[in-house]
């Protein structure tokens, strides 16, 4: 299915218990695209994607950002995105090269990839003088659990989450996707370990973002119970690195820095690493730069 990715927030009439649930397939494939990345790499990529765009949906400023790291003991290293409340996400995971084997169209499991030792961490950056920041250990490596983690503690919330990737007999992205549940401290408990049941029951019908449409997901969950749609985005996979910018930050290197950076080099590179896009200036570009500022 080629439908657009989304990510929609749900809540019960008491706006106690509040359910996101997004697709994320083609953003998913666009970043295993663009990082070059084997299926397993690009998988759990996928999985910290999906949670950054979801959580990101909720932050009060146009201009917040929310990061998501997580960083533990396997092989995939650092895996690092960032997200506004208006669907955009980016990032990028350090090691693009894993394999393995696994079972074909199995739910990928990242704990091995990810390792156990090591922490998620989230910084909201509003704005203000000094973003938010808080870190959890790893539980799993298999990020929702992780991130199950990380809101209890950091945040006193309740919360249930499901991170799924599928992947092809070729490694490619078949579906991702992800649903995050959370009650409010003060929240109607029942009403969210009713729909924390239907979760697991829907991992176990298979119900998933390849055949559902949200629509219908947020339905199998909500059986019985007064939810209403409060938003929907289109997500993406946006960097929002520029050339203009990147001059900037070169143009103001010392001359020294400069000619190091230029040795033996007609051009100098610069590689965004959360798209992985290759800008290439000139010492005449730079000049051009530095010149206009007079
Ligand atoms: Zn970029």
């Amino acid at each position: 299915m080629n439908n657009k990715d989304y990510v929609i927030k749900a809540v019960d009439e008491e706006a106690q218990v509040r359910i996101w649930i997004a697709d994320t397939t083609n953003l998913t494939k666009e970043a295993k695209a663009r990082h070059k990345a084997s299926g397993l790499s690009a998988a759990v990529l996928g999985k910290v994607l999906t949670a950054a765009v979801m959580m990101a949906s909720d932050l009060k400023n146009p201009e917040g950002v929310l990061t998501l790291k997580v960083k533990g003991d396997g092989a995939a290293g650092m895996i690092l995105a960032t997200a506004d409340n208006r669907g955009k996400v980016r990032g990028f995971v350090s090691n693009p090269n894993i394999n393995g084997l696994r079972a074909e169209r199995a739910a990928v499991k990242t704990g091995e990839i990810v390792g156990t030792a090591g922490i998620l961490e989230i910084s909201k950056d509003l704005g203000m003088k000094q973003p938010f920041s808080s870190r959890v250990e790893l539980v799993s490596g298999e990020i929702d659990e992780d991130l199950v983690y990380y809101l209890k503690i950091s945040e006193q919330i309740e919360a249930a989450v499901m991170l799924e990737v599928l992947l092809g007999q070729d490694m490619e992205i078949m579906t991702m996707g992800g649903i995050i549940v959370q009650s409010l401290p003060q929240g109607r408990l029942e009403v969210f370990r009713t729909i924390e049941k239907n979760l697991t029951r829907l991992r176990e019908m298979r119900m998933n973002f390849y055949k559902n449409s949200g629509k219908e997901i947020l339905e199998a969950l909500t059986r019985g119970l007064n939810f209403e749609i409060l938003s929907a985005l289109e997500a993406k996979f946006k960097c929002n690195c520029h050339r203009k910018r990147l001059l900037g930050i070169i143009g103001g290197m010392s001359r020294e820095d400069l000619n190091y950076s230029f040795k033996d080099k007609e051009e100098i590179e610069v590689l965004c690493n959360f798209c992985n896009t290759r800008y290439f200036f000139t010492r005449e570009q730079i000049k051009a730069y530095r010149d206009s500022l007079h």
